[in-house]
């Protein structure tokens, strides 16, 4: 979903809302098996001379615990903000390598593609190793051994 800056860097608008959805086909190396598409909603507003986005995102996934190898099934959530700043892509046609850096994001032509960059904020949100839970003994019931 690609979000039009351009009202709000003309000031014609404060900001705006939207939500979407993220297919599970469009989202690989995620350590849960989606049971539908991921929903997200935010808001792109103007903090002073800054223009930050807030987004909420959800999902309902199953994954196998990593101690016990039993079969989970949970709703994860995350909130993600950033502060979008613009640059022209003419200056440095390197651009994409360097698009999220420290919180803000890289945004060409007065857009920005929100699916993109929730699908990163996601992967690097979502823990590595996931537990049934925290106090899991393990497949034997002894971990940590
Ligand atoms: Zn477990």
């Amino acid at each position: 979903m690609v979000l039009f800056l351009s009202d709000i860097l003309k000031g014609k608008i404060k900001g705006f809302g939207f939500e979407g959805l993220i297919q599970p086909d469009e989202l690989f190396a995620l350590p849960v098996i989606l049971s539908g598409p991921i929903k997200f909603e935010g808001h792109v507003s103007q903090i002073g001379d800054k223009l930050e986005v807030r987004a909420h995102v959800c999902f309902d996934g199953r994954f196998f615990c990593h101690r016990c190898l039993k079969e989970v099934k949970r709703l994860f959530e995350f909130d993600f903000s950033h502060t979008l700043v613009q640059i022209d892509h003419r200056f440095d046609p390197l651009w994409f390598l360097a698009r999220k850096k420290d919180g803000q994001i890289y945004c060409l032509c007065e857009q920005i593609d929100i699916s993109d960059v929730l699908k990163e904020d996601i992967l690097e949100a979502a823990p590595r190793f996931l537990l049934c839970s925290e106090d899991c003994r393990g497949m034997f019931g002894n971990w940590p051994g």
